[in-house]
C-alpha cells in the first residue's frame, strides 16, 4: 500500500484514543472548558456511566456563533497565548478535546455569549459535522455527549461496567470541584443528585467532598520553599482507606494524578500506616510555570517538574511535620499499655484513633496481665515465647531450640482473620453478628447503588446492609469475626473495592477481594503496642493455622534467625 494522508475523522478518532480514554476523561475535558470560560456555576449530569449521556452546563463567557465550527476543529483553541508553552494559564490549550469527543460519539455544543441575542448549536456525530442552527438558551455553554465510543467500538469494548464508569466520572468531578472551590458544582448521576455545592473556600469544599466526619479529622499542612507553595489537608495515620481514590492533588489549579506526587505522599506515610492502606489528601501545589511542563500527557494528568527532588522533599517534609503535631498526643490511648521490656517510650501517634484491636477467637485471657519478669521459654512451641515487642510492630520471640523469631503482628493477624473468614465462608455462611444499634453510614449515591446491588452477596459474607434514605446505608450486621470493627470504615472499604473492580471481574473474585480487605480492615495494626498475653495468643494461633506464614498479600509474616545465623553475622563462626 502506498503512503497516504489520513483523513481528519480518522486522525480525530486516533486522538480520541489518547485524550478520551473513558467517559470520565470526557467529563474532565468538558468541565475544564467550563472553568476556562470563567464559569461561576457548573452542572454535570451523567447517565449510563457516561457512555449513554454526559451533559456539562456552565454560565461562562460562551462561544460566539461564528466560532462554533472552529471550536470543534482539531488544534483550534482560543487559549494558547504563549506559543513557547511555558506560561499556560488555562486548563486547556491543545484544542483537541471537542474534536476528539465529536469523533468518538455524538457531540452537541450549545452556546450563547453575553452580547448575543440567542444561542446557537453545532452537532458533530462520529466526525460528521452538521450545520450551525439558532436555538433558545441562556448565556453560557451547554455540551451534551451521547453514545460515546459508538464510532470507536474498539475502545468501547475496554470500558468497565456502567457503575465503574460512573464512579470514575464522579471521582473526576470531585477532583475538579476541589481544584476550583470558588465555583459552584452540581453532579447528578442517573437522576440522583450526588452533590450540589455553592461556591466555597478550600476548607468548606474539602468538608463537602470528604464528608464532615472525615474532614474534621484532617490535618492542615503548609510548606513554602522559595516560590513553591504546598497547602492542603491530609488524614492522620489513624484514618486510611483501601484505595488511593481519596487523594486529590491540584497543581497550579490543574487537577492531576501525578505519579511523583503520589509516590511522595506514599513515602511520607510509610511505616506509619499499614501496607496496602492509603491516606486521604487534598493538596494544592503552586509552582512557577517555568518549573513545570504540563504538556507531557495528552490528558494533561501528569506533569514534569524541573526540580522533582525539591517538590518531593517539600511534600514529604510538610506531611511528616503535620503527622507529628503534638495536639494529637493529647488524645487518650484506647488500649492499656504493658510496662515491661522495651515498653517505656510514649505510644506512637500512628496507634491512636484505632479502636481496640480485635483478637477475638484467639483465646485472649480477660484483663491484660503485665508480667514483671519475662516469661520462661517453653520448648514445645515452634514459634517460641514472646520476649518483647519492637517498634510496636514486630513480636520478638525465642523458641526452644534457641532460634530468634520475628513476627510482623499486622501481617500475621490479618492472615489469621482472612483464613478464618474464608473457612467460615467455605463451610456455608460467614456468621453474621447483628449490631445492637444499626449503624448509619453516609456515602455517595454511586457507592450506595453499588453496595445495594451487591447486598445479597455481601449478606452471604456476613455484612448486612440496606437502603437508608438518599445519602446513606444502614448496617444491620457485620461478620462475627469482625464484630468490633467500625462498621462505617468497613462499609467504606467494601464500597471502594466494589468501585475498583469492573465487569470483567467475576463477582466471586470481587467478593474474595472484599474478604481480604475486611480481614485487613480489622486486623491489629502495626504501631499498636501489644500485651504479652496478646503476643502469646497470636503466636499460638499461628502455629495451629496452616498457611499462616505469609500474609494475604504474599509477604512473610515470620522471620527466623538461628543462633548460627547470629554467629555468622557477628563473625563468630569459622
Ligand atoms: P482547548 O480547551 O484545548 O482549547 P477544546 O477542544 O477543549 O480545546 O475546546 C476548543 C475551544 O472551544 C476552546 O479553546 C474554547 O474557545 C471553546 N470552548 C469549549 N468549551 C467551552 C465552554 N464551555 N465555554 C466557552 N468556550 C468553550
Ligand atoms: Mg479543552
Amino acid at each position: 500500500m502506498p503512503i497516504r494522508r489520513l483523513d481528519p475523522t480518522t486522525i480525530n478518532r486516533i486522538a480520541a484514543g489518547e485524550v478520551i480514554e473513558r467517559p470520565a476523561a470526557a467529563v474532565k475535558e468538558l468541565v475544564e472548558n467550563a472553568l476556562d470560560a470563567g464559569a461561576r456555576r457548573i452542572g454535570v449530569t451523567i447517565e449510563g456511566g457516561g457512555i449513554g449521556r454526559i451533559e456539562v452546563t456552565d454560565d461562562g463567557h460562551g462561544i460566539p456563533e461564528a466560532e462554533l465550527p472552529l471550536a470543534i476543529e482539531r488544534h483550534a483553541t482560543s487559549k494558547l497565548t504563549d506559543e513557547a508553552l511555558v506560561r499556560i494559564a488555562t486548563l486547556g490549550f491543545r484544542g483537541e478535546a471537542l474534536p476528539s469527543i465529536g469523533a468518538a460519539g455524538r457531540l452537541s455544543v450549545t452556546s450563547r455569549p453575553a452580547g448575543q441575542d440567542s444561542a446557537a448549536r453545532i452537532v458533530v456525530d462520529g466526525g460528521a459535522v452538521r450545520e450551525v442552527e439558532p436555538v433558545a438558551g441562556p448565556v453560557g455553554t451547554s455540551v451534551i455527549v451521547e453514545d460515546l465510543f459508538h464510532a470507536t467500538p474498539a475502545r468501547r469494548k475496554f470500558l468497565r461496567s456502567a457503575g465503574s464508569e460512573a464512579a470514575a466520572c464522579a471521582d473526576a468531578v470531585r477532583h475538579l470541584a476541589l481544584a476550583a472551590p470558588g465555583v459552584g458544582f452540581s453532579l447528578t448521576i442517573d437522576g440522583a443528585t450526588s452533590f450540589d455545592l455553592p461556591p466555597q473556600d478550600r476548607r468548606g469544599r474539602v468538608a463537602a467532598i470528604y464528608g464532615r466526619g472525615d474532614a474534621e479529622k484532617l490535618l492542615e499542612i503548609e510548606a513554602v520553599r522559595e516560590e513553591v507553595v504546598l497547602r492542603g489537608f491530609i488524614s492522620p495515620a489513624s484514618l486510611t482507606r483501601a484505595t488511593g481514590r481519596h487523594q486529590h492533588m491540584v497543581v497550579n489549579g490543574r487537577p492531576v494524578r501525578d505519579p511523583l506526587l503520589r509516590m511522595a505522599l506514599r513515602l511520607a506515610y510509610r511505616e506509619r500506616i499499614p501496607a496496602g492502606r492509603h491516606p486521604l489528601a487534598a493538596l494544592w501545589l503552586e509552582i512557577p510555570p517555568e518549573m513545570l511542563d504540563v504538556n507531557v500527557h495528552p490528558a494533561k494528568a501528569e506533569l514534569r517538574f524541573a526540580a522533582p527532588e525539591a517538590v518531593r522533599s517539600l511534600m514529604i517534609g510538610a506531611v511528616q511535620r503535620a503527622l507529628a503535631i503534638p495536639a494529637e498526643l493529647a488524645v487518650a490511648p484506647s488500649v492499656s499499655l504493658p510496662r515491661a521490656g522495651w515498653a517505656t517510650a510514649p505510644m506512637p501517634r500512628a496507634a491512636r484513633g484505632f479502636a481496640e484491636a480485635e483478637l477475638r477467637g484467639l483465646d485472649l485471657p480477660p484483663g491484660r496481665v503485665v508480667p514483671e519478669v519475662l516469661p520462661e521459654v517453653r520448648p514445645e512451641y515452634p514459634l517460641g515465647t514472646p520476649i518483647a515487642q519492637v517498634f510496636d510492630t514486630y513480636i520478638l520471640a525465642q523458641s526452644g531450640d534457641g532460634t530468634l523469631v520475628l513476627v510482623d503482628q499486622h501481617a500475621a493477624h490479618e492472615r489469621l482473620t482472612e483464613i478464618r473468614l474464608r473457612a467460615e465462608r467455605d463451610s456455608g455462611v460467614i456468621p453474621a453478628q447483628a449490631l445492637l444499634a444499626p449503624a448509619v453510614v453516609e456515602l455517595g449515591a454511586e457507592d450506595i447503588a453499588r453496595l445495594l446491588g451487591a447486598a445479597g452477596r455481601l449478606a452471604g459474607l456476613g455484612l448486612e446492609i440496606e437502603a437508608f434514605g438518599p445519602g446513606a446505608v444502614l448496617v444491620r450486621a457485620v461478620p462475627a469475626a469482625l464484630m468490633r470493627a467500625d462498621p462505617s470504615g468497613l462499609v467504606r472499604d467494601v464500597a471502594d473495592t466494589l468501585a475498583e473492580s469492573g465487569t470483567a471481574t467475576a463477582l466471586e473474585v470481587r467478593l474474595d477481594a472484599v474478604l481480604i480487605r475486611m480481614a485487613c480492615h480489622r486486623s491489629v495494626r502495626a504501631g499498636r503496642r501489644l500485651a504479652f498475653a496478646e503476643m502469646e495468643a497470636l503466636l499460638r494461633a499461628m502455629e495451629t493455622t496452616p498457611l499462616a506464614q505469609t500474609c494475604p498479600h504474599g509477604r512473610p509474616t515470620v522471620l527466623r534467625l538461628t543462633q548460627g545465623d547470629l554467629e555468622r553475622m557477628f563473625g563468630r563462626a569459622g
